[in-house]
């Protein structure tokens, strides 16, 4: 082996474990996402079963007079007439 061949060789030898260290620590970021994922999936459904438990999905209306004998809330919108039949 020429002194050229092996300079060369030592390049190659040095890419090739660059690369194999990249892989290595693109791995454990590839674990480390998979973990927070799944706790914020986890995160979520927690969410959600307290949203239901307490029933915080239906909205506590806030009417104000819109029209005449016409109310209307003021968080989401639902309309009902004053005498509270719904139009
Ligand atoms: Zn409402």
């Amino acid at each position: 082996m020429t002194n050229n061949e092996y300079e060369a060789a030592c390049v190659t030898a040095a890419g090739c474990y660059d690369r194999f260290e990249g892989e290595h620590k693109l791995k454990q970021w590839d674990e480390q996402i998979a973990t927070l994922e799944a706790a914020l999936a986890k995160a979520h459904e927690h969410r959600r079963e307290i949203v239901n438990q307490y029933n915080l999905n239906k909205c506590e209306h806030d009417y104000i007079a819109e029209h005449f004998g016409e109310l209307r809330c003021r968080k989401c919108g639902e309309e009902r007439s004053i005498n509270g039949t719904r139009n």
